[in-house]
This record gives structure tokens, C-alpha cells and sequence, in this order.
């Protein structure tokens, strides 16, 4: 009875996943199936409006690139058919030289950026280009879902469960998230944004794949979110001695 549940639960998933693909390759085609059409009918009549319309549909096939890059990316991970190149690693010094990289792409966004972290190392057992995706994918969240002219987000380090584990906060001051979005903003394709506003911006399974990494290193992720005030994402991950 339980395997059978399990497969009609996974049989849903898998109809939603794909409406939901469907829907986002969709929209930048429908875009470039418009700009063609125009193209065809002569409406473009100077050489000016015709380099318009194809830069336009440029930047539509980009997205579709993505979208076709990320469904590798998920088919990739979901086969497990990556090996963990694990080292250790202390997540302080991380954050630090992650940020010195990417701290000025979040400023001119006007999105300002505070770390605080307790003192001490954080030695943790990290494949460090995996965890990268997990660490892009929580910081350009904060910036691609920013509501406010001027952001504030909050990275936090600290210990917890006695010193056991580390724990890695994201705090924005974004949409948030609906609360009945709140554990389904992790499954593949689900995007808590109904009307796709975002939609040529994302495919909905940068969480997924986090929360696949994070368990894989023998950690998780969590989401805690007041809908209208921002989101707080943590990751957790286990200690070395
Ligand atoms: P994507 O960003 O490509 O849609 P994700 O898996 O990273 O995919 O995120 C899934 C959904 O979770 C997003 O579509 C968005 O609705 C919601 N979300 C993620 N991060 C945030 C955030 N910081 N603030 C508000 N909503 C967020």
C-alpha cells in the first residue's frame, strides 16, 4: 500500500514537473515565434527595427539555454552520476573569499550585503564546486527576488547542537514566501511565484538541487518565511573535529 502510494505521489510530481517545463520553454518560444511572424509579414521595415526584433529573439534563445542547461544539470544530479571530491574546508574563510568575488555584483543591484560570523574555524567536509551551487543559487535568490529599491541581506555563521554542527543563514528582506509554498519551493520546478513574473529568470530547481547537495554532504537546508517580509534560508552542515 505504501510503495503504491509513494508512486501515484511520484506520478503526480512528475505531471506537474512537466507542465511546469512545459510552460517555461513555452513562454520564450511563443515570444520568438512572435518576433518571426513580424519578420515574415515585412512589418519590420528599417534595418533599425529588424536588428531589434533579432536581438530580442537573441535574448529569448539565451533563456531557452538555460532552461535546456538546467534540465541537464537536474538530469545530471538526479542520476547521482557526479562523485563527491570532498576536502575540508573552513566555511569562514569561504564566505569571506566568496564574498570579496561577488559582494559588487549584489551592490549594484543596491543590494547591501553584512556577514557576522562567531569567532573560531569552521571545518566542514565540502565538495567545493557543488557547494558553490548551493551557496549561488541562496545568494542570487536574495538578489533576483529583491522587492525594494535598497536590500539588506544578512549572511550569518554560527554554531549549533553544541557545536556539532554550522549553520549558514541567508536573511532578506524580499517577498517572502506564501506559507502553503513554503517545503514545495524545494521540489524540482516549483516556482512559488504563480504568475512566473520571473519566468525567463529561473527554472524553479536551483532549491532542489541545494537541498540534494546539502544532504549529500551530510547536511540540509531549511526555509523559514513570513510572506510579505522576507526569507530566511539556513543551511546546516556537520562539524569537523
Ligand atoms: P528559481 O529561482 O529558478 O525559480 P529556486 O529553486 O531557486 O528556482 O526557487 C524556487 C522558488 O522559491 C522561486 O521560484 C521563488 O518563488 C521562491 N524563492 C526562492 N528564493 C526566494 C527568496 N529569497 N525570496 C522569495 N522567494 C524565493
Amino acid at each position: 500500500k505504501q510503495s503504491v502510494a509513494q508512486r501515484m505521489e511520484y506520478e503526480e510530481r512528475r505531471r506537474d514537473l512537466i507542465s511546469g517545463i512545459s510552460h517555461d520553454l513555452r513562454t520564450p518560444l511563443t515570444s520568438i515565434r512572435g518576433y518571426l511572424d513580424r519578420l515574415l509579414e515585412g512589418i519590420a521595415t528599417t534595418p533599425q527595427m529588424r536588428k531589434r526584433y533579432l536581438a530580442a529573439m537573441k535574448i529569448r534563445t539565451s533563456d531557452l539555454e538555460r532552461l535546456v542547461d538546467s534540465l541537464s544539470e537536474y538530469n545530471r544530479l538526479e542520476n547521482s552520476l557526479y562523485r563527491c571530491q570532498m576536502e575540508q574546508v573552513d566555511l569562514k574563510r569561504y564566505i569571506e573569499s566568496y564574498l570579496r568575488e561577488n559582494r559588487g555584483e549584489a551592490e549594484k543591484e543596491n543590494v547591501n550585503i553584512d556577514f557576522s560570523c562567531q569567532d573560531g574555524v569552521y571545518y566542514v567536509l565540502l565538495d567545493t564546486s557543488e557547494f558553490k551551487r548551493v551557496f549561488d543559487n541562496l545568494f542570487t535568490n536574495t538578489i533576483k527576488y529583491r522587492t525594494k529599491r535598497k536590500s539588506q541581506v544578512s549572511i550569518r555563521l554560527r554554531r549549533t547542537d553544541n557545536g556539532i554542527m554550522a549553520e549558514l543563514t541567508f536573511s532578506d528582506d524580499g517577498p517572502g514566501v506564501p506559507s502553503e509554498s513554503l517545503e514545495r519551493i524545494f521540489e524540482s520546478f516549483y516556482r512559488a511565484d504563480a504568475a512566473r513574473t520571473h519566468a525567463g529568470e529561473g527554472s524553479g530547481i536551483g532549491l532542489y538541487l541545494s537541498r540534494l547537495i546539502a544532504e549529500k554532504e551530510k547536511g540540509y537546508i531549511q526555509v523559514e518565511s513570513v510572506y510579505g517580509k522576507g526569507s530566511c534560508f539556513s543551511v546546516f552542515l556537520r562539524m569537523e573535529k
